[in-house]
């Protein structure tokens, strides 16, 4: 049909305040620093996606992804979503080597594609759960700050944990034990950002254990390339290892399964678009390799997608699409299906993502 041709694209920056600065052990966000990529179909239906730029982890920039949107939009421009598949193809090749341009490209596409059937992106994916609860990051900081901000979110409804390491153990034993007696009784994930070497993260576990504090899953305790060091720590370890920054690509990840050096896998669009990361799912499933679905820091429009890419497919065992928390005001709308308390009601989703910047229609 005509009115499925898309006519128009615009890239416009999305800037937003932190509540706190959001910091890992490989850097920091201050603020949010992302863009929106918003398409028109003929017929005034429009889809928009978001780009997370996250320089420290992926090396990606706001210019650079800016100038991949541009691009993006102008191969999608004239084309019918009636071969949307057709449209996420190109996005594929044309964007490999800026992965937040093609999440974003991508997820433009689905959103319109989706919002022109009058279905939402959870029942295009396959509507399998129909509400995922998220974690919660405990950022790199003080004891006394992962303290408190544990308290706030455990009497908000928070009950998984997922403490960020990796700067300084000592510092990381305090707040880790904090975390524990501000939230009895509740769940702990670790993601120490590449930090380890495998003997030291092996030692940090028993440290931990020795504390009466059993991470429920272990993510990313060693370095991007040392697949030897993941490897070990799956075997010796009785937590699921999960690979994050190891698993940027479909081929890395086809690898590690094969090889049995993880024994989960953090999806993120960003990372990998959504037609990878749905063959990462596929793969990770046959495997019985379990599955998180992370984000990078993203406003409600990128953690919906994602929220629904993973409740759509379902299978997930860990949701960890907390950021939107972290952020004073995003410009979003339409975001009321996920509660204060970290529930993303993906069955209220209507039509698309269900989230537009304030202002779109
Ligand atoms: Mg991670």
């Amino acid at each position: 049909m005509k009115d499925s041709i898309i006519k128009k694209f615009s890239v416009k920056e999305l800037d937003a305040e932190l509540f706190t600065p959001f910091t890992i052990s490989t850097g920091s966000h201050r603020s949010l620093e992302n863009l929106v990529f918003t398409l028109e179909a003929a017929g005034g239906v429009k889809g928009c996606g978001e780009a997370a730029i996250a320089t420290h982890i992926t090396g990606e920039t706001r210019g650079r992804t800016a100038k991949s949107l541009r691009r993006a939009g102008e191969l999608l421009t004239g084309l019918n979503m009636d071969n949307y598949l057709g449209a996420l193809c190109k996005l594929e090749e044309a964007l490999d080597g800026n992965r937040a341009a093609l999440a974003a490209a991508q997820m433009a596409v689905l959103d319109l594609a989706c919002r022109l059937q009058g279905v939402s992106l959870w029942k295009f994916f396959g509507g399998r759960t129909p509400a995922l609860k998220t974690d919660i990051t405990v950022v790199i900081g003080g004891a006394d700050a992962a303290l408190s901000f544990t308290k706030k979110m455990r009497a908000r409804g928070f009950r998984i944990f997922k403490v960020k390491t990796g700067s300084d153990m000592d510092e990381d034993f305090r707040r880790l034990e904090a975390v524990k007696k501000a939230a009895p009784g509740c769940a702990i994930y670790l993601d120490a950002n590449c930090a380890y070497g495998a003997k030291e993260a092996e030692k940090f576990i028993a440290k931990l254990a020795a504390r009466g504090i059993r991470p429920a899953v272990l993510e990313q305790p060693v370095a991007k390339d040392d697949l030897d060091g993941l490897a070990y720590l799956s075997r010796k370890l009785s937590m699921p290892v999960c690979a994050d920054e190891s698993a940027y690509s479909l081929d890395d990840v086809f690898r590690m399964i094969r090889a049995g050096t993880v024994t989960a896998v953090n999806i993120k669009l960003t990372k990998l678009g959504f037609l990878r990361a749905r063959e990462v799912w596929a793969l990770a499933r046959a495997k019985g390799v379990k599955l998180m679905m992370g984000e990078m820091l993203e406003s409600e429009l990128a953690s919906a997608a994602a929220a629904e890419f993973a409740g759509g497919l379902g299978g997930f065992d860990f949701t960890d699409l907390d950021t939107p928390f972290f952020i004073k005001d995003s410009g979003m709308t339409g975001a009321g299906f996920l509660s204060r308390d970290g529930v993303y009601s993906l069955d209220r989703v209507k039509a698309g993502i269900g989230v537009l910047p304030r202002g779109e229609k």
